[in-house]
């Protein structure tokens, strides 16, 4: 067995090991050991004391995420173990959806390494040095060959590929020949193309969202940043009428085609959902029942300001526009947000819009997406569900 470079990390490094955390940033590195880009190393503290087993990289600020507090010597073994881990999880916890996380990075213990199901197709991405290795990246098909799925796509972030200064690629299918398929979330059926949309594919942790939003729905409904409908067409189970909006014209295609799979009638209108809203707020349009699921408005701390008075701006107008009895259903993936800043936020909206709430649900993002306690970035999505009592 050939020895693992070491790297040597800061006692601030350690120390936020020992709080159970699994990075270390580029500053918190004190020597690293002439490990090449991606290469699995020991990690030590500044005294020489081991830390464990990572994976690391020359690039990212996060120059290494944590894989075991033990020594590994066998990574493919590792690998195996908890992609298997991974597996057994979602069977266990979830329900009601052929299509679901199957893998998700540092909160299955797989640090770079995502995976999704869509009904029979795997759509994979990597985003870290480690996992692109060739050795690394055979281990992973293996496995998931395990899952039966007719193809496996490999979805590629240009951005996030250069970042980790990994050679440029496009999207592409690794295995299998069948690139498309219709997966089913609570009933409601969906179009997928595993080589073309944002993200990878759909957003599945909404997906516990969708079932409850629809739940409470009511009346009038409005979708406010649909994209390719998950919440329209859950809300259109329970409500007279649906109007969506988004500002991808390619998002807005594939959801009016997810509507005819349904066979329902949904308004889609592509806007700018902040314009919209201050159009219908100022024509005195009402509804029953608003979502408002907009993109991740903070993606650094800096951002969080602005990201604040988006979302302020966004709920005090849907606020305005609710009906007596009506449901609000507001959302932030924004990590940056917390849960309770953003409870907050819709409060002090309430306040100005003069309106009196009540929370139904606190929720957050869909099972198969775990939260580590530990690793707070791995709680990101909040769900909030509430009646406006007048
Ligand atoms: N609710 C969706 C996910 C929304 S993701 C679902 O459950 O599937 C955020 C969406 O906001 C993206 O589709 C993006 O195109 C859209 N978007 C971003 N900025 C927007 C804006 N200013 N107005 C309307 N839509 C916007």
């Amino acid at each position: 067995m050939p020895t693992l470079p070491t790297i040597k990390i800061s006692r601030r490094g350690a120390t936020r090991l020992k709080d159970g955390h699994v990075w270390v940033y580029r500053s918190d590195i004190v020597s690293d050991g002439d490990a090449a880009p991606g290469a699995h190393v020991r990690v030590t503290d500044d005294r020489g004391k081991a830390l464990g087993s990572a994976l690391y990289s020359s690039s990212s600020q996060i120059a290494i995420r944590m894989i075991s507090h033990e020594a590994v010597d066998d990574l493919a073994a590792l690998l195996r173990q908890r992609i298997h881990s991974a597996i057994v999880y979602r069977e266990r916890f979830v329900r009601d959806t052929d299509a679901y996380r199957v893998i998700f990075s540092e909160a299955d213990s797989l640090p770079g390494l995502i995976v999704d199901r869509y009904n029979d197709l795997l759509s994979m991405q990597i985003v870290t040095q480690a996992m692109d290795a060739e050795p690394v990246r055979q281990v992973i098909l293996d496995e998931l060959a395990k899952l039966n799925a007719v193809s496996i796509a490999e979805r590629v972030d240009p951005k996030i590929r250069e970042l980790e200064q990994l050679p440029a690629k496009s999207s592409s299918l690794l295995r299998g020949e069948k690139s498309s398929t219709i997966f089913t979330l609570n009933g409601v059926r969906f179009h997928f193309d595993a080589l073309e949309g944002q993200k990878t594919g759909a957003f599945l942790d909404q997906r516990e969202n969708y079932a409850a939003a629809a739940s409470y729905a009511r009346g009038e409904a409005l979708d406010a940043f649909c994209y390719q409908g998950g919440f329209a067409l859950h809300l259109a189970q329970a409500c007279t009428s649906v109007t969506a909006v988004d500002s991808s014209r390619p998002a807005l295609e594939v959801a009016d085609r997810n509507a005819a799979l349904n066979q329902r009638e949904i308004e889609w209108i592509e806007a700018n959902a902040f314009d919209l809203l201050r159009d219908y707020s100022s024509s005195g349009r009402q509804f029953d029942t608003i979502v408002l699921d907009p993109p991740a408005f903070a993606k650094s701390k800096r951002a969080l300001d602005t990201a604040l008075r988006g979302y302020k701006e966004l709920n005090l107008r849907a606020l305005k526009m609710l009906r007596p009895g009506g449901i609000l259903v507001t959302c932030s993936c924004s990590y940056h947000v917390g849960p309770t800043e953003f409870l907050n936020i819709v409060a002090e909206a309430a306040r100005d819009a003069h309106r009196e709430l009540r929370l139904l649900e606190n929720r957050t993002q869909s099972q198969d997406h775990p939260i580590l306690p530990n690793i707070p970035e791995t709680a990101y999505l909040k769900c909030l569900i509430f009646h406006v009592s007048n």
